[in-house]
C-alpha cells in the first residue's frame, strides 16, 4: 500500500477498504502521508463522496488515532452533547447543569470559538478564576462529585483530525458530508460518552447552505455514529437568526443564568430544554421527551440547575458567587444602540455576519492566539417577523477599547432584510433524527 495507489484508487472513483483509510489515517498523524497527498486525497473524498462503510472506518479510525477516554469509572450513563456551531446559542451552559440535576452524569468536552461562531469554552473564562484545562483524572473526579463538567479537550483525542481538520480548511474541503461526519464523531465517539445528542443548525448561520443538506448531515452522523456502538440522535434547529439574544462570551454566561433562574423564556430555553430532554430519555431517566422537558423545568423551579451550575464552577476553580450575581462577570464600558433604517418587519437576519459583528468588537479570534475580550458582543433586540419602526433599537453592541466599531456596527446594520409586510417566525426545530 502507498499513499499514491489509495489517491488514485479515490480519484476513479473507488471505494475505499478499511486498511486503506486505517493507512490514510495513520499515515497522517505519523507522517508517512504527507500533507500535499492528504490534501489530494481531501479532495479526491470532497469529488467523489464515500460510502457507509468507508464513512464508518473513516471515523472509528480517526476516533482510534489517539488517546480514547475510559470513563467507566463514572457510574452509570454518560452523556454528552454537540452543536454543529451557531450564534448566541449557549445551550449546552443550561441543559448541561439541568440534566446533571435530574441526576444524568454529563461529561462534556467543548470547543472555542470558530469562524463567526462562538465556543463555550471562552464563555466559561468569563467567570473569574474557573479553569477549562482540567486533567482527564480531576474531569472524571468532578463529573462523579459533581454531576456535570465542561471542560477543553483532556489528553491527545482525534489528533488525526487536528492535522486533516487544518488542511481542509485551507483546501476548500469542509463542506463535505463524509469529512465532517467523521471529524465531529471521532472527537465524540474518542470522549467516552454512551449517549450522545447532536444539534446541527440550519441557516444562514449554519455549517451546511440548506435544510435538506442540514438534514442529511443529521442523517449520517446518527446512522454512521449508532454503527459504533454508541445511542446518537440529532435536532435540526434553527440557525437564521441567532438562537438567543446574547452574542457575546460573558454575555451568554448571562442569558444562561437568566434562563436557568427562571427568568428567561424562549428559543434559546426551548432548544437547550429539547436537546435536554432527548438526552433524559435517551439515557433512560424518562421515557418521553415531553417527560424530559417537564424534568428540566423542575429544575429551573426549584433552583437546583442554577445551584449546580454553582457547583461546577467551583469545582473547576471558579466562583460560585457568579451564578447568583451576574453583575460579577465582566462588563463593556461602553453601549452603542443600533436602530433601524424604516418602518417594516424583521424580514431575515443574516446570522453569519451577527457573529462575525461580535468578532469585530472582540468576541471572537482572527488567529487561534489571539485573546477574546470576555466583556463585549452584543444583545439582539428584534426578532424575525418583529414589527418595528423608523429609530427602534434592533441591537445594542457591547463595546470594549480594542473593539472595530465601525466593522461592527455596518455589519448589524446590514445583516437585516425589512418587508412591508407580515413575516411569519421560522420554525424553531426542522426535524429530529433518531
Ligand atoms: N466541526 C467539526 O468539528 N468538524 C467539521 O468538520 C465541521 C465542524
Ligand atoms: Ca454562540
Amino acid at each position: 500500500m502507498n499513499p499514491s495507489e489509495i489517491i488514485r484508487k479515490k480519484r476513479d472513483g473507488g471505494k475505499l477498504s478499511r486498511e486503506e483509510i486505517e493507512y490514510f489515517v495513520n499515515g497522517v498523524v505519523d507522517g508517512t502521508f504527507a500533507d500535499y497527498q492528504a490534501s489530494a486525497l481531501l479532495m479526491a473524498i470532497y469529488l467523489k463522496g464515500m460510502d457507509y462503510d468507508e464513512t464508518c472506518d473513516l471515523t472509528m479510525a480517526m476516533a482510534r488515532s489517539g488517546d480514547m477516554l475510559d470513563l467507566s469509572a463514572i457510574e452509570g450513563v454518560k452523556v454528552d452533547k454537540h452543536s454543529t456551531g451557531g450564534v448566541g446559542d449557549t445551550t449546552s451552559l443550561i441543559l448541561v447543569p439541568l440534566v446533571a440535576a435530574c441526576g444524568v452524569k454529563v461529561a462534556k468536552m467543548s470547543g472555542r470559538g470558530l469562524g463567526y461562531t462562538g465556543g463555550t469554552l471562552d464563555k466559561l473564562e468569563s467567570v473569574r478564576g474557573l479553569s477549562v484545562a482540567v486533567d482527564t483524572q480531576d474531569f472524571i473526579r468532578i463529573v462523579r462529585e459533581v454531576g456535570c463538567a465542561i471542560v477543553g479537550q483532556t489528553g491527545e483525542l482525534a489528533p488525526a483530525d487536528k492535522i486533516l481538520y487544518a488542511l481542509r480548511d485551507v483546501t476548500a474541503t469542509v463542506d463535505c458530508l463524509p469529512l465532517i461526519t467523521a471529524s465531529i464523531l471521532s472527537k465524540k465517539i474518542a470522549a467516552g460518552s454512551d449517549v450522545i445528542v447532536l444539534d446541527v443548525k440550519s441557516g444562514s448561520g449554519a455549517l451546511m447552505p440548506t435544510l435538506e443538506k442540514s438534514i442529511e448531515l443529521a442523517r449520517t452522523m446518527v446512522d454512521i455514529g449508532n454503527r459504533t456502538g454508541r445511542r446518537f440522535s440529532a435536532l435540526v434547529t434553527d440557525m437564521d437568526q441567532p438562537l438567543g439574544q446574547y452574542v457575546g462570551n460573558a454575555l451568554e454566561v448571562e442569558e444562561a443564568i437568566q434562563v436557568l433562574s427562571g427568568r428567561a423564556d424562549g428559543d434559546l430555553k426551548d432548544v437547550a430544554l429539547l436537546l435536554g430532554a432527548h438526552i433524559l430519555r435517551n439515557s433512560g431517566a424518562c421515557q418521553a421527551v415531553e417527560q424530559g422537558v417537564a424534568m428540566l423545568e423542575a429544575q429551573i423551579a426549584n433552583g437546583n440547575g442554577l445551584k449546580k451550575l454553582a457547583q461546577m464552577f467551583a469545582a473547576q476553580g471558579g466562583d460560585p458567587n457568579v451564578a447568583y450575581d451576574p453583575s460579577l462577570l465582566p462588563k463593556a464600558q461602553q453601549l452603542v444602540d443600533i436602530l433601524a433604517s424604516c418602518d417594516g418587519y424583521i424580514a431575515a437576519i443574516r446570522t453569519a455576519d451577527i457573529g462575525y459583528a461580535a468578532k469585530a468588537l472582540g468576541a471572537g479570534r482572527e488567529r487561534k492566539e489571539d485573546p477574546v475580550d470576555l466583556s463585549v458582543g452584543l444583545v439582539m433586540k428584534k426578532r424575525i417577523g418583529d414589527r418595528v419602526a423608523k429609530g427602534d433599537v434592533l441591537a445594542t453592541l457591547h463595546v470594549g477599547p480594542h473593539s472595530r466599531l465601525e466593522q461592527a456596527r455596518a455589519l448589524v446594520e446590514q445583516a437585516f432584510t425589512y418587508a412591508d409586510h407580515p413575516v411569519e417566525k421560522p420554525p424553531l426545530v426542522h426535524c429530529v433524527i433518531e
